[in-house]
């Protein structure tokens, strides 16, 4: 028995970017079986690693019994508490190499829009130049910079992290690895 998803509007299709998966595991928050589960970063009081499902999130139930927050650090310009609170502890995170880190522009949190790789940032330029940007500042000359751009992989590390201002459509992307 599965049913329609809760919105998540800084993450909009979290089953294509892995977060969320079909599961027949009951939530630990609620007990309940709704069909999927939560399968992204915790951080929290308790282990909750693929235990909590898409509803708890998205109602701030998961963050307020467990103190969980899901989405790491948070990068770009500076937000309002309720807006940080609206993507860190209500947003399913997503997995990456190192600590995932979101996107804020325009006064408000980006949406994810998954991990990508160099083939799918060809659509991207904006998202392209600020991995550039990224790389020219960790001190890399130019064609080790043009390298790590084309060797950017969705399954494999380097791996880029696409998202969308909600404001403004900028794409935005950063980059990691182990
Ligand atoms: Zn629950
Ligand atoms: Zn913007």
């Amino acid at each position: 028995m599965t049913e329609a998803l809760p919105v998540f509007p800084y993450h909009p299709d979290p089953p294509s970017t892995g977060s969320i998966a079909p599961s027949a595991t009951a939530c630990v928050c609620c007990g309940r079986v709704r069909g999927y589960i939560y399968k992204g970063p915790v951080h929290a009081v308790a282990d909750l690693s693929d235990l909590l499902y898409p509803w708890c999130i998205a109602d701030g139930s998961a963050a307020q019994r467990y103190e969980a927050h899901f989405t790491g650090e948070l990068i770009g310009d500076e937000v309002s508490l309720e807006v940080v609170l609206s993507v860190d502890a209500r947003t399913p995170g997503f997995s990456a190499w190192q600590d995932p880190q979101w996107f804020f522009h325009c006064g408000d949190g980006a949406a994810f829009l998954g991990p990508v790789g160099a083939t799918d940032l060809a659509a991207f330029p904006d998202a392209i130049e600020v991995l550039r940007s990224e790389a020219l500042a960790w001190g890399w000359a130019a064609d080790k910079v043009e390298n790590h751009l084309g060797a950017l992989d969705k399954d494999s590390q380097p791996t880029a992290y696409l998202f969308r201002c909600r404001t403004c459509s900028t794409h935005l992307a950063y980059a990691d690895f182990t």
